[in-house]
């Protein structure tokens, strides 16, 4: 019976996740099978948990009869998979870069269905949005708007914006991915005008269909307030934009940020929760303000992605040390996850063949990379591990292989998603000669 004590001690795998040889199954599919198949490292999906929390999400806004969209903020992870995933359950996506648009438009997503957002959009990245009609550009700053109406009257375009503004709130998360207070790289600042300002500029150029107010505040957000916040000061804006310049705000962008379980000391919310709190809030502050009801949208990120996501490892070398923990090393590390070593990011982490065994030992998870600082795991409890066991990190599907490296010339692993017990190859895994694909040969001597 220890064995079901154990499915609850760790939460994160559902009891249904253990197949009848004790093994962990992801999407139906036995991860030591698919460790066996496509090797590791190796980046592994489930795609009904994606189009759940896809669901989750929508479904609120439905309930209320709100219009929305729920905004997939793909920089979390970014694939042509993953977009048609998207597309399918009718949902938006938040790109920032040339590169994440291409893969969009490889994808076949309805190009009007993509917000475009950055502080820094080249004049490359915006004609490559104006060329394919991107449903939304979140304008940032007044460079923007400049280069912007150069482009539109050079290609004879219209094209809808909104105005991203900081909203002097910060969410009570890492400090290391807060965007919300007032000296945010991001966004027109409120308190000295600026946002008026590009107002007005917005206003005055009919090539710009100004749509609303977006603001985002931070990341792995785990409570109601700084939404609930957010929300006030949109209404707030949306509210003195049109006494003040007879401009009436279709839609409110809150932003995403929606915190996720990582690890037992993490409370994340559900998506329904945050829904719910960021709409009572939109519906009362617009009824105080006597402004129409707006639009809702909201851009999950980490929350659509990061539950489903699984990365598998395969056990190699220790190191015991008296006295301390020992090191566990497996064939990944900072190049495929570099969260750990960039913002001491915890994960939960399980063996593979057997998640429900009695644990043993607290071990470091070391990575192959060549820094100290590739530490996967500081602390995770395991049973007893051999060279050649797989190990399944939780939880690691946001901004995971979205910021892989290939530092130490590594290649970078495979994406496989997984559904109904079957699993497919999404993002090829590179190889050695794919390291030096792109070097030429030095000839100038
Ligand atoms: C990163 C980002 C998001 C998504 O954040 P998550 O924490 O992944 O939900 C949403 N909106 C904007 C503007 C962002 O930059």
């Amino acid at each position: 019976m220890l064995k079901v004590e154990n499915y609850f001690m760790n939460d994160q795998i559902r009891p249904d996740q253990i197949n009848s040889q004790g093994h962990l199954q992801i999407g139906g599919v036995d991860s030591l099978t698919l460790a066996e198949q496509y090797g590791t490292p190796l980046v592994v999906y489930d795609v009904a948990q994606i189009r759940e929390q896809i669901h989750r999400f929508q479904a609120v806004f439905e309930a209320n009869h709100v219009q929305s969209e729920v905004s997939y903020a793909s920089k979390a992870f970014a694939a042509i998979a993953i977009y048609q995933v998207v597309n399918q359950e009718h949902g938006h996506i938040d790109v920032v870069s040339g590169g994440e648009l291409m893969t969009a438009i490889k994808a076949g997503f309805p190009m009007d269905r993509v917000t475009f957002h950055g502080n820094n959009k080249s004049e490359a990245e915006l004609r490559l949005a104006l060329d394919h009609q991107v449903g939304m550009i979140v304008i940032d700053n007044f460079y923007e708007i400049e280069l912007l109406s150069r482009l539109l009257d050079e290609l004879d375009l219209q094209t809808p914006v909104m105005l991203r503004i900081t909203p002097g709130i910060s969410a009570h998360t890492n400090e290391y991915i807060q965007t919300g207070q007032v000296d945010s790289k991001f966004g027109f600042d409120l308190g000295s005008g600026q946002a008026d300002q590009a107002l007005q500029a917005v206003l005055s150029n009919p090539r710009f269909q100004m749509k609303g107010i977006h603001a985002h505040i931070g990341s792995q957000i785990f409570e109601v307030a700084g939404f609930e916040g957010v929300a006030n000061k949109l209404v707030e804006v949306a509210k003195h934009w049109q006494s003040e310049f007879n401009y009436q705000t279709e839609i409110l962008n809150v932003g995403g940020g929606f915190g996720i379980r990582y690890v037992e000391n993490d409370h994340p919310l559900a998506p329904e929760e945050f829904v719910d709190a960021i709409v009572k809030a939109v519906k009362k502050a617009a009824k105080v303000a006597k402004i129409p009801e707006p639009g809702i949208w909201i851009e999950p990120g980490r929350s659509i992605v990061g539950p489903a996501g699984y990365n598998l490892y395969t056990v190699g070398s220790r190191k015991d040390i008296p006295g301390y923990n020992p090191f566990l090393s497996v064939d990944g590390g900072m190049g495929d996850n570099i969260r750990p070593a960039l913002y001491e990011a915890e994960y939960e982490t399980v063996l593979a063949k057997d998640p429900a065994a009695e644990n043993v030992e607290t071990v470091r998870i070391a990575g192959k990379y060549c820094e100290s600082g590739d530490i996967l795991s500081r602390s995770q409890a395991l049973p007893k591990t051999e060279p050649g066991d797989v190990l399944a990190m939780l939880d690691t599907g946001a901004y995971g292989f979205a910021m892989a490296s290939n530092y130490n010339r590594n290649p970078r692993p495979a994406v496989v998603f997984v559904e109904n017990g079957q699993s497919q190859l999404v993002i090829q895994r590179e190889t050695w000669e794919d390291m030096v694909r792109l070097d030429l040969p030095y000839e100038l001597n």
